[in-house]
């Protein structure tokens, strides 16, 4: 008998893919928590219904929370991810030598339990000595520490249980007070296909609290619609004005200099959404 796992993305449409096997699926404190094997995609994460990760197309979302916003500061010694529990952008992170501390907010400790497990690739960095894993609320972390970290990363699940306040106005002031005087964050904000009104709104708060707030993309096949959007709002540096030259070289499969700037080039429906 086959198998197929779906995520229904209206009630017409989903993506879907071949269950080789389920290691894992149960409720956790927080949400519904599933750990799948499939044909295409090898594990793969799944919370609340929704994909999170999978080992064959993870680096593309890893690296594009991560490599835009810490070419973007000059300087991120200190850096908080939000949610991320997976570890997947705490492995990017750990490549910028100048990070010195990294510190992981998840809400879900099976999260991070599980990820060890079943996804050695993606979370085989949350042991690095730089790095500090919390199981606690990302929005309560930030409101506790202020003028703290140079970037923060959003790596959350879309707006739905523990992650519904991390997609509001008070959760962007939280972020900015969070952040020192030359801070930067960026979030993961959905797809303009299904999620226009999320990508919309969150344009409108990010901007009534940050100076500088740019949109851009990648493109994720296992994510919904596949086309992503990330938005970094900023204090002081502006992602398009890093010089390309001053990019290093980095052990990346998505991310390059190149990609750093044409990620910022909306298609014209993405680009309505942020004016
Ligand atoms: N890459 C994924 C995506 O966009 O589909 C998201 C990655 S997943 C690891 C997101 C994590 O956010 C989950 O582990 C979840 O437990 C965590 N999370 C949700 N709400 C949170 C909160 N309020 N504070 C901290 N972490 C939270």
């Amino acid at each position: 008998m086959e198998l197929w796992y779906t995520e229904k993305q209206t009630e017409n449409f989903g993506i879907t893919a071949k269950i080789k096997q389920t290691y894992v699926h149960e409720q956790t404190d927080f949400q519904e928590l599933a750990m799948i094997e499939t044909e295409e995609w090898g594990n793969m994460l799944v919370l609340d219904g929704m994909v999170m990760t999978t080992v064959r197309d993870e680096f593309v979302y890893h690296e594009m929370v991560t490599h835009p916003a810490l070419f973007t500061h000059p300087n991120p010694e200190n850096v908080l991810v939000v949610g991320g529990g997976d570890g997947g952008v705490i492995r990017e992170v750990l490549k910028h030598p100048k990070v010195k501390k990294a510190v992981l907010v998840d809400i879900d400790g099976k999260v991070i339990e599980y990820s060890k497990q079943y996804l050695p690739s993606i979370a085989g960095k949350l042991d690095d000595a730089r790095v500090s894993v919390q199981v606690d609320d990302g929005f309560k972390h930030i409101h506790d520490h202020k003028n703290t970290y140079d970037v923060i990363l959003a790596d959350t699940t879309e707006p739905v249980g523990p992650a519904v306040q991390l997609f509001t106005r008070g959760f962007y002031q939280g972020i900015y007070e969070s952040l020192k005087d030359d801070g930067l964050f960026v979030a993961q904000t959905d797809n303009p296909w299904f999620k226009a009104d999320l990508i919309r709104t969150v344009n409108r708060d990010v901007k009534e609290v940050f100076p500088i707030v740019r949109v851009f993309t990648a493109n994720i096949p296992t994510y919904p619609s596949g086309l992503w959007t990330f938005t970094m709002g900023s204090k002081k540096h502006d992602p398009l004005n890093v010089k390309k030259e001053d990019i290093a070289e980095l052990d990346t499969k998505y991310y390059t200099p190149s990609i750093h700037f044409a990620a910022f080039a909306l298609p014209k429906f993405v680009e309505d959404l942020t004016k």
